[in-house]
């Protein structure tokens, strides 16, 4: 790039060198978001990112406090930068012990706590000084993304009003506090218009999304709009990109999003972290809803939305779960039907409610049911996937080359299943193609892409 000097002869500027800055994100897609929201900061202001430790001035280590063993791996990570490098900032999650982590890592230069981007730069600043140069540090204007190009999530609140026992997160983040319906969308805009052709909506409960902001209306495209959870889905709607809901719970107007899914402004898709389904555990858990008529309303859903893929999570061996608890969650396993569905054996998080609760399961029995879960949950997976080969289905392009990877609109990219296409080498990573289904295993498809007459 070249500037106009004083003489009107342009003469070559070069760049100061950049600051550099190391990243190492750890924890779920909310964490990996407030990484891309501190590293789009420190771009604007002139740093480089680099992928390794040696070319880093300094280390930033977004931590995850989620359970104990998120806790370890964090303190891992910590130790493995300052080892490695030495200039260590500490954020995120477990930044609220820190203490714990100073116990451990005392060379560690800063500790901030999740959501403190502030706190963040500063401590970056301290221990690198900016080298701003405004015409060389230009960022884009959907800022510094870590996922691919072509899907990004979209972060619309922080914290949440539940209380779960087994959760920290409300001590860590605090009540629910949405993003105003406006900036939501206008940050959707800009990712779309940078080539995204994913949108995967997250927060610790984005069903109750606006509920804060008593769903005030704002004008977005010159049209009034609620920042209420329906209200957005449909916008969003309106992009003509794909949109994925995750983390919602099914508070009965979660029904109205169905109707999106059925005319297909919105994936056929829905994240809700169920937790268990024996009304004893989800009581004992302080869940925010039961599963109380959750079959029939599944069933009605999938009236109106026939290829509706349900993807959940759940806890086997939280205090109190009894064999006759367990049971019941297979059944209702069985009958429900999920498409995709992780499982966690209940770990005590240090500072969550539930550690005081009587009868702890031991980690023999955990274990047991853990398999005996995810035995029951793989027979259920093969028999749906079977039950897709001979069909044709979209697929977006994540990988392009000697092996071919998608994901089907049943398959968000990191946690769920993957589509392997033969014939797709032509295509670029984020292109949406039709593939014929030819073979399905317990939790993946094989295919072939379908090319237009
Ligand atoms: S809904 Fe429950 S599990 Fe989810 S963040 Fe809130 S308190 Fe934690």
């Amino acid at each position: 790039m070249a500037r106009t000097g004083q003489s009107g002869v342009r003469t070559a500027r070069r760049p100061k060198p950049a600051p550099t800055l190391g990243v190492v994100s750890l924890g779920c897609p909310k964490a990996l978001v407030d990484s891309e929201r501190i590293l789009t900061r420190l771009r604007a202001e002139g740093y480089a990112v680099t992928g390794s430790y040696e070319a880093a001035d300094v280390v930033l280590v977004n931590t995850c406090g989620f359970l104990d063993s998120a806790k370890r791996e964090s303190l891992d990570a910590i130790g493995e930068a300052i080892a490695e490098n030495g200039r260590v900032i500490v954020t995120g999650c477990l930044g609220v012990e820190a203490e714990r982590i100073r116990a451990e890592h005392p060379k560690v230069l800063a500790i901030t706590g999740p959501q403190q981007y502030e706190q963040v730069v500063e401590a970056v600043h301290a221990a690198v000084p900016p080298a701003h140069d405004p015409i060389f540090d230009l960022v884009p204007p959907q800022g510094v993304k870590l996922t691919p190009r072509h899907y990004a999530y979209l972060k619309i609140s922080e914290g949440c009003n539940n209380r779960c026992r087994f959760c920290i997160i409300p001590s860590i983040r605090g009540d629910l506090v949405s993003r105003p319906i406006h900036h939501v969308l206008a940050e959707a805009e800009r990712l779309v218009q940078a080539g995204v052709k994913e949108l995967l909506v997250i927060s610790q409960d984005t069903s109750a999304y606006g509920v804060d902001l008593k769903h005030a209306p704002q004008s977005w495209r010159g049209r009034e709009r609620a920042t209420r959870f329906y209200e957005l889905a449909d916008a969003l709607g309106e992009l003509g990109i794909w949109v994925r809901l995750h983390y919602v719970y099914p508070y009965p107007h979660v029904d109205r999003v169905i109707e999106l899914m059925a005319k297909g402004s919105v994936l056929p898709y829905l994240d809700i972290p169920f937790q268990h389904a024996s009304p004893r555990v989800l009581k004992a858990m302080r869940r925010p809803a039961d599963q109380g008529r959750m079959l029939e309303r599944l069933a009605a859903w999938r009236r109106a939305v026939p290829d509706l893929a349900i993807r959940s999570t759940f806890i086997v061996g939280f205090p109190g779960e009894s064999e006759a608890d367990f049971r019941l969650l297979l059944d209702w396993l069985e009958a429900a039907e999920l498409d995709r569905v992780g499982c966690f054996r209940y770990e005590a998080v240090e500072g969550a409610t539930a550690n005081a609760l009587p009868d702890p399961v031991p980690e023999p029995v955990k274990e047991e049911r853990w398999h005996r879960f995810m035995q029951a949950q793989r027979q259920v997976s093969r028999r749906k996937l079977a039950a897709k080969v001979g069909r044709r289905l979209p697929a977006i392009l994540d990988q392009v080359g000697l092996e071919t990877i998608g994901r089907s609109m049943a398959d968000a990219p990191e946690i769920d299943g993957t589509v392997r296409i033969a014939g797709a080498e032509d295509c670029l990573p984020g292109d949406i193609v039709e593939v014929a289904i030819a073979a399905a295993d317990d939790y993946d498809l094989r295919g072939e892409r379908v090319r237009a007459a």
